[in-house]
């Protein structure tokens, strides 16, 4: 059967992810930015939590891991990293190992660049992609810990995925991402109708994940940027996917 997903707000505007197979009742949370939110939806459907997925280190990615883990015994799997900076790790995990939640199968895929542990987590059987904080709808995390062609590159690894995958992010930044992306790519459709939505959706305060990768890529500046039109509006005319996306990242750091 497939997978049974859902989608909550922990702390100011991270998302908290359950992720539940219903042949067997296991159930995932991925990251732990806060216990409570992440207990009250356990709690609202009568799931019991038996894995939490670690994305990367941050603090608003980790912070309800322990309290989960001391009231659930769940496993805790975590980037491979040598720094060990995630506490509470049963199992490490590398690019193309495979974790299961009960029947289901989640696909590691290394992501470096927001930090250097950063990895997502791709259900292909139930087309879903926990990207959290490499791509944002219409945006992409800040660069801290690698650099730009790292980063490009880990957005490559996303963008090559099916267009009919749902990307699952880490934080509810869409209708900022849209403000700046319209000021690069102003003549985008498929953007203009994805501004649209999103202010729709944040009017009636509900979320704008999930979004299919098929329009993200269409719409997002940041999985554009080897496009020669978004070059051209750069006015960096034959430079490297990698260029143009690293003069994208400054701009919006600094918008
Ligand atoms: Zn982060």
């Amino acid at each position: 059967m497939a997978a049974d997903l859902r989608v909550f707000t922990c702390l100011s505007d991270n998302f908290g992810y359950l992720v539940h197979d219903p042949d067997t009742g296991a159930t995932a949370s991925i990251d732990a930015p806060e216990a409570g939110p992440i207990i009250k939806a356990l709690e609202a459907e009568g799931w019991k939590l038996t894995d939490i997925l670690i994305t990367h280190h941050h603090g608003d990615h980790v912070g309800g891991v322990a309290e989960l883990k001391a009231r659930y015994g769940c496993r805790v799997v975590a980037p491979h990293d040598k720094s060990a900076k995630i506490a509470n790790v049963d199992q490490r995990v590398a690019n193309a190992d495979v974790v299961k939640i009960g029947k289901l199968l989640a696909r590691v895929v290394e992501t470096p660049g927001h930090t250097l542990d950063h990895i997502s987590y791709i259900f292909d059987n139930d087309k879903a992609v926990f990207a959290a904080d490499t791509l944002f709808s219409i945006g992409c995390g800040r660069v801290f810990e690698g650099n730009a062609p790292m980063m490009w590159d880990s957005l490559l690894k996303l963008r090559a995925l099916p267009d009919d995958f749902r990307l699952y992010c880490g934080h509810e930044y869409t209708a900022a991402n849209v403000r700046f992306a319209l000021s690069i790519d102003p003549d985008n459709a498929a953007l203009k109708a994805r501004a649209e939505e999103v202010a729709r959706l944040r009017a009636d305060n509900r979320p704008t994940i999930p979004v299919l990768l098929g329009d993200e890529k269409k719409a997002n500046v940041f999985l554009r940027a080897d496009d020669p039109q978004v070059a051209a509006r750069l006015h960096m005319k034959g430079a490297s996917g990698a260029e143009v996306f690293g003069e994208l990242r400054e701009r919006k750091n600094k918008s």
